[in-house]
């Protein structure tokens, strides 16, 4: 990086911090904080931190094209673009290099932690009190399929819906524990319509909603987790996957409303009102997963989930492992293990709803 495109680039991010303080707060930036620590990533040698939430932290605009790989972020009228796979970067047209290169690992978009403020990139910034967005206070959990619906039925007989409903409830306790609060969908054996399971989230006014799922393949080798939120299908499997998760509609006697007769563009511009936040949902979850859970982490996809597509809320559906690989499904059958999926998954969310509460302005 040469002296212009380093000052260049010491404007900008000046700019960043100046323009989210203002002139009335104070500022404290520090390099100690232990959350920060924990999210850091080490490749080769060099400390990387996921994008979206540095971005959150700086109260940057971010957008992301995953064809080109391209990311933008943007603040006060200025523009950082960005490239997986590259140190170059280009600030309002100008070209520059960097040390390091944006990676792009199991979904989650990392950057160099020295590219973001040397190793002191994170802020606070202290009472500011504003009402642009009302801080998270209830997550809606829907333990997929339930009644007549079992869901994946793994060769020992494990059902889906008795294990989604199992992790749902310790869920909501470790939520609880968290000061946030959580209401299921079902608390029992029961069948609830994909409909109104996004009805009941939109009636309760939810701040998030989490779909819990276990997976199933036609071969028993596929393990691991993943994390989905509604957009175009990013391949073949993704789309399977949302196709066994749709196929409950075939059960309901609402046929008028069927997968196959909705236009993909309304599916996509629905897709696009709460993707932002869905997306860092989605990234905070699969990384608290990855950090907690001894299981192949997938990553973050998107597909076309018929459940995610009603509700008015940032929306994820966690798929948890596969019930038809035995060792994932002798895995699934175990407290220990569910309520260790259940702890991954609350750190997921309390971290993004940190940060969320943070950066539209709250302090506790
Ligand atoms: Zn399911």
């Amino acid at each position: 990086m040469n002296k212009h495109s380093r000052q260049i680039l010491s404007i900008f991010l000046f700019l960043f911090l100046v323009v989210w303080v203002g002139p009335a707060y104070g500022l404290i930036i520090s390099g100690t904080n232990e959350n920060v620590k924990s999210r850091s990533f080490r490749i080769g040698g060099t400390r990387y931190v996921p994008l979206i939430s540095a971005c959150r932290a700086f109260g940057v605009d971010w957008d992301w094209d995953p064809v080109s790989r391209k990311i933008t972020l943007s603040k006060n009228r200025s523009f950082l673009v960005l490239l997986v796979g590259s140190n170059t970067y280009s600030i309002d047209g100008k070209i520059g290099r960097f040390k390091g290169k944006i990676e792009f690992s199991k979904g989650i978009i990392l950057i160099p932690k020295t590219f973001i403020y040397g190793e002191d990139w994170w802020i606070e910034v202290p009472g500011i009190k504003t009402t642009v967005r009302h801080r998270i206070n209830v997550v809606v959990i829907d333990p997929g399929h339930g009644g007549k619906d079992s869901g994946a039925i793994g060769r020992s007989g494990l059902r889906e819906k008795d294990v989604v409903l199992s992790v749902a409830k310790y869920l909501r306790e470790f939520l609880a524990s968290h000061g946030v609060t959580a209401i299921l969908v079902r608390t029992g054996d029961r069948f609830v319509s994909l409909g109104n399971r996004a009805n009941f989230s939109n009636k309760n006014n939810a701040d998030f909603f989490i779909s819990i799922h276990a997976n199933a393949w036609r071969d028993r080798r596929p393990k691991g987790f993943e994390v989905y939120y509604l957009s175009a299908a990013t391949d073949d499997y993704a789309r399977a996957v949302a196709a066994r998760e749709n196929a409950v509609l075939k059960m309901e006697n609402s046929s008028a409303d069927s997968i196959n007769n909705q236009d993909p563009t309304v599916w996509d511009l629905k897709a696009t009102e709460n993707s932002r936040e869905s997306i860092e949902l989605a990234s905070s979850i699969i990384e608290a997963m990855s950090r907690n859970i001894p299981a192949r982490n997938r990553g973050v996809k998107s597909a076309r989930f018929y459940v995610l597509k009603k509700v008015d809320a940032p929306a994820v559906l966690v798929e948890m492992g596969f019930i038809s690989n035995p060792s994932e499904e002798a895995k699934l059958k175990t407290r220990n293990y569910r309520k260790k999926l259940a702890r991954a998954i609350c750190e997921g969310i309390v971290a993004y709803k940190n940060i969320y509460d943070k950066t539209n302005g709250f302090t506790d």
